[in-house]
């Protein structure tokens, strides 16, 4: 590390608080920022939660640039947010939204961007119980408007898991997400490039909606 890198790691240091955001290729392994955000999501899970990074103080000093540690891409639903589930607060996370977590232009676009441009290390994609627009996709028939694109996006791995045992909804709630991260982690050139070097990992998840857990799918 250069004179002038250590400053500027020591500034940020400094300005953010030591519960602040470190730039992914300069501290924190995807490893590392994983286990802070299973803490924190104990923390929630237990109604302990810490609320970090959410003062005045933080508020200001992210006025000037942010340096997210992790990207969250998950469901629009308004039972499933991140910087709740994961016990998280201003600055970071870099979040993606829609209904059913599902890839697109933007949203690949959008994570491109937190890993080329604000350097984040880990990109979590996360599914939920009960979601909508997975029971939408398992249930069949025309979907009205545009909703038709999540329900397409969804059925492949709908198709994947079909003719399994148990809870039709949940097998694909699983086996979407784990697909979408195992898509995402091979985009070139900057996400697959990222993951290749070590440098971003990607990990899929489900949230449960009434314990809170985040559960890492293997
Ligand atoms: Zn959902």
């Amino acid at each position: 590390m250069t004179p002038s890198r250590l400053v500027l790691c020591i500034l940020t240091v400094f300005t953010l608080g030591t519960g602040g955001a470190l730039r992914g290729d300069d501290k924190i392994t995807p490893d590392a920022t994983l286990t802070r955000l299973l803490e924190g999501n104990q923390r929630y899970v237990a109604g302990t939660p810490s609320h970090p990074d959410q003062s005045v103080e933080r508020r200001t000093a992210l006025a000037e640039g942010q340096t997210p540690f992790a990207i969250i891409l998950t469901c629009s639903d308004s039972r499933v947010a991140p910087e709740l589930y994961f016990d998280q607060g201003l600055g970071d996370l870099f979040v993606v939204r829609n209904a059913g977590n599902v890839l697109d232009d933007h949203t690949i676009g959008s994570i491109e961007y937190a890993v080329e441009h604000l350097h984040a290390g880990l990109i979590v994609v996360v599914g939920h119980a009960k979601c909508g627009a997975v029971a939408a996709t398992v249930a069949g028939g025309h979907a009205p408007g545009h909703i038709h694109s999540i329900v397409e996006s969804i059925a492949p791995a709908y198709e994947s898991v079909a003719k399994q045992e148990g809870d039709k909804i949940d097998n694909t709630v699983r086996a979407h997400a784990r697909r979408v991260a195992g898509i995402l982690s091979r985009i070139e050139p900057i996400v697959g490039e990222a993951v290749k070097s070590g440098r971003v990992k990607v990990v899929a998840g489900r949230y449960d909606l009434a314990t809170g857990r985040v559960e890492i799918l293997p």
